[in-house]
C-alpha cells in the first residue's frame, strides 16, 4: 500500500487514540487494519465479528470523523472481518501473528519465533482466541515486578491432568502493556504442547461473543458443556466482560470448573474487588485463589525486554544490531509499557532495513520521539501531606488527626486538608475520613478558609507554596 496512505492511517489512529483514550483505543482499535482507500470511502478490517459490531454500534461516527479530519472527501467507512481468511490455515499450523501491521502503521518486521508447538485441535475447535506464536515463556523476561506472576503461571502450565490444583483461580492483574497477555498465552502454548490437557485461551470479549452466538443458535448448552470439558480455562481482559447474562454464565462456568478441580487463569487490569460490574459473589470467588499484581516494568526489565526483542529480530535479519548505548537510552526513556518497547525495536528495524543504515543513537532519538512520554507527575499521598505539614508546624501527625481544637493544630490541619484537596484527586468525604473521620463539610470549610486566607496573607501563601514544592519534589 502506498506510503502516503499508511501515513494518513497512522495519523487517523493517532486522532482516534487521543479522542477515545488509551484504554479504549487499545481494547477496540489496536487490531484494526487499513485495507484500502477509495476516493470516497475507506476499507478497514478487524479480526473478530464481535469487534466489528462493537465498533459499528459504538464508534462508527468517531472513526469517520477522524478520517474526515485527514480526508474531508471520505463519506463512508467499510468495516469487515478478516478472521475468515487468516483462520483458514490448517489446524496443525501455528496461527499467523494477530497483528500484521504494527500500531505505528509501518510494516511489521517478521519477528516470529521459529519452532513452536502446534496449538491443539481442541483450542481451535472451541473457538479459542488467536494466539501469538511469539508470546511464550521462552521470550518472557523475568524481573522484580513479575517474578511471582511468572512463577505462578509456570506452575499452572506444568500441571498435569489429575494433579491437585494449587491455586484456583490464578488471577493476574496489571496495567496496560505490562505482560498479562504474554504470560497467559505462554501458559496456553506450554499447556497445549505435548500434554493431554485441553487448554483454552479466550479473551473476555470472545467469551461473550461465543456465548451470545450460542444463545442465538440455541446451542448454548453445548457451548457450556464444551467449556466445562476443558482442563485449563484462560481468560484475558476480564474487565471487558459485560452484560448480565454473560456474567451469570461466566460465574457458572467458573464455579463448575473450580469445583471440578480444573484450573482457571484470569488476567485483568484491576484487582477482583475493583471489577465493579461483577456480582459480589463472583468477585470473592475470583479473589479466593491466588491474586498477583505485576507492577510497572523497571528499567532493568525494560532493558531485558529490548534485548530479547533484538535477538528475536536477528533470527530473521542477521545484520540488524542495536548498540548498547541505544538500548540503554530506550530503556531509560520509554517508561510507559511493553508495547512501546516492542514498537521502538520494530521502528529501528524497519528504518535500518529500508535505508540500509546501521542503528545509531541519533536515529533512535528521532524515530522514537513520540513514544517517549513526559514523566508522570508524582502521585502525592495524603499521608505525605500530613507528615510534611506536621513537620513544618511542629505538631504531630496524630495531632492533625485528633479532635483537638487549639489554634496551633487547627490551622495546620486546615492547611493539610487544603493541600489534600488541591494536590490529590481524593474526594471531600475521603479526605474527611483520612483526617480522623471528619465530615466532608468540615473539609470543605477548611479548603475555603485557606483559599480565602492565601489570597490576602502573603506569609501564609508563601508557606503553602513551600509545602507544595516540598511535596512535589
Ligand atoms: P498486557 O496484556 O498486560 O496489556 P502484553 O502482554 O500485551 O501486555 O505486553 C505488551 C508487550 O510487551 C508485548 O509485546 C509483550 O511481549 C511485551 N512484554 C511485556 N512484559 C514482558 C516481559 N516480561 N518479557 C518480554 N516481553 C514482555
Ligand atoms: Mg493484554
Amino acid at each position: 500500500m502506498a506510503n502516503i496512505e499508511q501515513d494518513r492511517w497512522s495519523r487517523v489512529k493517532g486522532r482516534l487514540r487521543s479522542s477515545v483514550g488509551e484504554d479504549v483505543y487499545s481494547s477496540w482499535f489496536a487490531r484494526m487494519d487499513l485495507e484500502s482507500v477509495q476516493p470516497e470511502s475507506v476499507h478497514l478490517s478487524v479480526p473478530t465479528r464481535f469487534l466489528k459490531s462493537w465498533i459499528q454500534t459504538h464508534y462508527s461516527d468517531k472513526v469517520l470523523t477522524c478520517w474526515q479530519a485527514e480526508m474531508p472527501e471520505v463519506h463512508r467507512i467499510d468495516l469487515t472481518v478478516r478472521t475468515a481468511m487468516r483462520c483458514a490455515a490448517p489446524v496443525k499450523e501455528a496461527p499467523a501473528p494477530v497483528e500484521q501491521r504494527r500500531d505505528d502503521g509501518r510494516p511489521a518486521p517478521e519477528l516470529r519465533a521459529t519452532a513452536i508447538a502446534p496449538v491443539s485441535a481442541s483450542h481451535d475447535a472451541l473457538g479459542g482466541s488467536p494466539l501469538d506464536p511469539r508470546l511464550t515463556f521462552g521470550s518472557f523476561v523475568i524481573g522484580r515486578s513479575n517474578t511471582l506472576a511468572h512463577a505462578a503461571a509456570r506452575q499452572v502450565a506444568e500441571g498435569r491432568r489429575g494433579d491437585a490444583v494449587m491455586f484456583n483461580p490464578l488471577y493476574i492483574h496489571a496495567g496496560v502493556g505490562l505482560g498479562k497477555t504474554h504470560l497467559l498465552q505462554a501458559v496456553t502454548w506450554a499447556g497445549n504442547s505435548g500434554t493431554e490437557r485441553k487448554v483454552l485461551y479466550l479473551t473476555a470479549e470472545k467469551f461473550m461473543y461465543g456465548f451470545v452466538a450460542a444463545l442465538k443458535t440455541q446451542t448454548a448448552l453445548a457451548f457450556k458443556e464444551a467449556l466445562r470439558g476443558i482442563d485449563v480455562l484462560v481468560i484475558d481482559d476480564l474487565q471487558f466482560l459485560q452484560g448480565k447474562t454473560t456474567q451469570a454464565e461466566f460465574c457458572h462456568t467458573l464455579n463448575a470448573l473450580i469445583d471440578a478441580g480444573r484450573q482457571v487463569v484470569i488476567a485483568a487490569d484491576r484487582p477482583p474487588s475493583d471489577l465493579e460490574s461483577l456480582d459480589e459473589r463472583v468477585r470473592s470467588r475470583l479473589a479466593g485463589g491466588l491474586v498477583v499484581e505485576m507492577a510497572s516494568l523497571g528499567e532493568e526489565l525494560r532493558l531485558g525486554i529490548l534485548k530479547s526483542r533484538v535477538l528475536a529480530a536477528r533470527a530473521h535479519h542477521a545484520s540488524f544490531d542495536v548498540p548498547a548505548p541505544v538500548l540503554d537510552y530506550l530503556a531509560r526513556t520509554i517508561t510507559h509499557n511493553g508495547r512501546d518497547l516492542e514498537g521502538a525495536i520494530n521502528r529501528l528495524l524497519a528504518h535500518s532495513k529500508l535505508n540500509a543504515q546501521p542503528v545509531t543513537l541519533e536515529m533512535a532519538e528521532r524515530e522514537v520521539r513520540d513514544l517517549i512520554r513526559p514523566q508522570e507527575p508524582k502521585r502525592i499521598k495524603i499521608e505525605d501531606i500530613q507528615r510534611v505539614v506536621a513537620r513544618q508546624y511542629n505538631v504531630s501527625r496524630s495531632d492533625l488527626l485528633s479532635s483537638r481544637r487549639t489554634a496551633n493544630v487547627v490551622r495546620p490541619r486546615q492547611v493539610a486538608m487544603y493541600l489534600a484537596k488541591t494536590l490529590t484527586l481524593r474526594s471531600l468525604p475521603e479526605i474527611g475520613r483520612r483526617f480522623g473521620g471528619r465530615d466532608h463539610t468540615t473539609v470543605l470549610h477548611a479548603v475555603r478558609k485557606i483559599e480565602a486566607l492565601v489570597a490576602k496573607d502573603v506569609a501564609l501563601s508563601d508557606e503553602v507554596e513551600l509545602l507544595k514544592r516540598q511535596l512535589q519534589e
